[in-house]
């Protein structure tokens, strides 16, 4: 029983019974196409070598040998000759030349005017090109001859219609049509085989009829053979067609051979060479349709792999700005009608880290099927992590976005998460990922506004989103032009305000924005992942103005600067400052490394390998920001920090509120049990101030005693003796 089953799925698979899928066909059909340039090529080539043949035995060199054979011979009637000899290769020439440019342009999908009128051309020609051959080649006499003659002219109407109404429809509506062009090779199949029974069987029986001839059937059958050839080349399908074709063809062959009883003698060793030549034509087909097949399916994995997000296993972005990019060229009107949806899931990561990843990803499968759903009309793919984007029509996109957002509330029971898109109207022929950068910038826009589910982009984010791409692509040529630079602010010591140090804080003065603050840049840089450079830079510019004021004989206090968390993942920051202090000669105790809290909390590893290096080499460390994040204490647990700057959030509403005073006092106690030294930022009043001394706080920076300055005021500030440099600034 298994053998008989295996037996059957060997047969089937070898004759392909199976059904392939539209992919596979069509790739199979367009395999067919571009084998038919070779063959109309070829037989374009062989035709003119036939009718080059013709005129060689007619005009050129020894044409008086023949003109014995007819008396004396004008040329008007030799070239008529001609013609009704070379009359079929001419047809035959013309339809190869149809299906040869109708092809080409077929595979290089070419719509444009040039192409329509000429594929309308030729295929017209195929049309009309009969009614002026007819009269002089159908010889009523020879019924068999006539048959064929006939049956060739009702088939090449076809295939010039079909080439016309295939240009017609590829003029219309831009694009390729499948089951008109298995027509054009099935037509075309047609006009070679009935070609082929025409030049070899008919030429055959009339030579046959000739008691002088003794005609040798391998000969002319070869014609007809090779017709077959080119016929059994061009139609690979499955192979049961093949075969069924092949065999039928030679069979039918046989019989009107065996049939018209002018056969002599077709010897035992011509029928083995017929026979062979089948079976070899057959296993040619079966396993050219065998590698196209594994072609086929290679190809189709590829094509999904490209067009297809690797985990949701729905359309990936590179898809849809494909899709868009054609339907902007195809459907100008329509497109007035479309936007880009920019879709978000805010909190999305607490999956990943209160479950697990495996679970994270799981939900992403199923989040990205009930996007599909939601959006059943309209372009959906997913860009990566919990991101989708969708172009979405204008009338229909609101009750797509509800309808998603409660599925997503039955998806994420128990979880707190939410659904936020943006949305962007492009311009006519706006690039795709560009429109796309707009929706997720409003998108980005209600990242932390609960109440807001969907926000379209609008002329105040397009002037944000401007200076967001300007801050982007210009910050390279900035920190060549020293645009952007670092301003000092003064620390001092609480017990007599003496200046004992300064923070170094980044100032992009811009040719064109103006004054731009950090506010306006890091969180961009940090975003885009290019912070690292920027504080490469302000590491280089503190150390160059403290040689120049070390080379001057100038005083000099300590200046704090500010580290980012990514300034470790992007680049080695200790070796780069280490580098930068050997450079200018810069003895280590004039920096602090200021790193705040969340950084540490949330970069485990990559910042504590960091810290201690810099322990190792001695600098001084000092926590930034301390009491703004989750895990202020964790952090004092887990590292020995020489300052710890406390956040200046602590300062609000300082004369109000009497637990912020209790509060500060105690951070003060807790870091000095710890070891360590204390700074409150952002003091602002006398109060304030006074209040820091009285509890023990080391150092204070605010507006009370200085903004950041450029370093010029810095120093005139200094010279004019408004800051004292103290003399103990370590
Ligand atoms: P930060 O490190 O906490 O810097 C202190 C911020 O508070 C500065 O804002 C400073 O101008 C401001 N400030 C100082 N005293 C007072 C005050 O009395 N009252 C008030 N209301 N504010 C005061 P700035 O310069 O705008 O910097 C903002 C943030 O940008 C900085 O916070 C820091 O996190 C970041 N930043 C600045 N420069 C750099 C840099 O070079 N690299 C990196 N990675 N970040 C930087
Ligand atoms: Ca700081
Ligand atoms: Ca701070």
């Amino acid at each position: 029983m298994n053998i008989i089953k295996k037996g059957w799925q060997f047969v089937s698979d070898f004759l392909g019974f199976r059904r392939n899928d539209k992919y596979v066909s069509k790739y199979l059909n367009d395999a067919n196409i571009r084998s038919s340039i070779y063959m109309s090529f070829i037989v374009i080539s062989i035709e003119i070598w036939m009718i080059i043949r013709q005129f060689n035995k007619y005009i050129i060199p020894g044409w008086d040998k023949y003109a014995s054979m007819g008396g004396n011979l004008t040329l008007g009637y030799r070239l008529e000759t001609i013609f009704n000899n070379t009359s079929f290769y001419l047809l035959f020439i013309m339809c190869s030349l149809a299906l040869f440019v109708y092809a080409i342009t077929y595979i290089n999908k070419s719509f444009k005017k040039p192409v329509f009128i000429l594929n309308l051309v030729l295929g017209g020609l195929c049309i009309f090109w009969i009614f002026l051959l007819i009269p002089q080649q159908i010889n009523y006499e020879k019924v068999t001859d006539a048959i064929c003659i006939i049956a060739l002219y009702s088939v090449l109407p076809f295939l010039g219609i079909t080439i016309v109404l295939d240009s017609l429809y590829r003029y219309k509506y831009k694009k390729n049509n499948t089951i008109l062009s298995v027509l054009v090779i099935i037509w075309f199949s047609l006009v070679c085989l009935l070609f082929g029974v025409k030049v070899g069987y008919s030429d055959f029986i009339s030579r046959a009829t000739d008691s002088n001839y003794h005609p040798d059937m391998w000969k002319m059958i070869t014609c007809f053979l090779t017709m077959v050839l080119f016929v059994g080349c061009l139609l690979i399908w499955k192979p049961w067609i093949s075969v069924l074709m092949l065999t039928s063809i030679f069979i039918a062959f046989q019989l009107m051979i065996e049939k018209s009883g002018t056969l002599r003698e077709l010897q035992d060793g011509d029928k083995v060479n017929y026979i062979t030549f089948l079976i070899a034509l057959t296993i040619i087909a079966v396993s050219i349709y065998k590698q196209r097949l594994n072609d086929a399916t290679k190809a189709k994995r590829l094509e999904h792999d490209s067009v297809y997000d690797a985990l949701c296993d729905i359309h990936n972005i590179k898809f849809l700005t494909d899709n868009v990019i054609n339907y902007q060229q195809t459907n100008q009107k329509e497109i007035e009608n479309k936007l880009y949806l920019f879709l978000n899931i805010v909190n999305f990561r607490t999956i990943n880290d209160q479950k697990s990843f495996e679970e994270g990803n799981e939900f992403l499968i199923k989040l990205a099927k009930l996007v599909e759903e939601s959006f059943p009309n309209d372009y959906v793919s997913r860009q990566g992590d919990d991101h989708f984007v969708v172009f979405a029509d204008e009338r229909t996109f609101m009750t797509s976005i509800d309808t998603l957002d409660e599925l997503l509330k039955d998806l994420s029971k128990g979880m707190f998460l939410q659904l936020k898109v943006g949305g962007y109207k492009p311009m006519p022929f706006e690039e795709p990922n560009r429109a796309i950068d707009k929706a997720r910038y409003a998108c980005g826009v209600i990242k932390r506004q609960y109440s807001v589910k969907y926000l379209e982009y609008d002329e105040k984010m397009d002037q944000a989103f401007h200076k967001k791409q300007y801050i982007i692509n210009h910050l390279d040529e900035a920190i060549e032009n020293d645009w952007i630079r670092p301003f000092y602010q003064p620390v001092v010591w609480s017990r007599n305000k003496e200046l004992c140090g300064a923070e170094a804080l980044a100032r992009w003065i811009d040719p064109n924005y103006g004054f731009l603050s950090p506010g306006d840049f890091i969180p961009i840089l940090e975003e885009t992942r290019l912070i690292h450079k920027l504080d490469a830079h302000i590491i280089n510019c503190v150390c160059k103005h403290m040689r120049q004021a070390l080379d001057k004989k100038r005083k000099v206090v300590p200046v704090s600067i500010n580290f980012s968390r990514l300034d470790f993942e992007l680049m080695d920051a200790v070796s780069i400052l280490k580098e930068s202090l050997k450079k200018y000669n810069i003895p280590k105790e004039f920096i602090h490394v200021e790193i705040t809290e969340s950084a540490l909390s949330e970069n485990g590893e990559l910042l504590t390998k960091a810290f201690n290096e810099l322990k190792e080499d001695n600098f001084a460390i000092w926590l930034d920001d301390f009491g703004s994040g989750y895990s202020s204490l964790n952090v004092l647990k887990d590292f020995k920090f020489d300052v710890v700057k406390i956040d200046m959030k602590f300062l609000s509403n300082f004369d109000s509120n009497e637990k912020s005073k209790d509060i500060l006092d105690c951070i003060i106690q807790l870091a000095n049990r710890l070891g360590m030294r204390t700074l409150t930022e952002g003091v602002e009043t006398n109060n304030q101030s006074n209040f820091l001394e009285e509890i023990g706080c080391d150092r204070l920076q605010g507006y009370l005693f200085g903004k950041p300055y450029r370093l010029e005021d810095f120093e005139q500030l200094v010279d004019d003796e408004e800051f004292i440099v103290s003399s103990e600034i370590i």
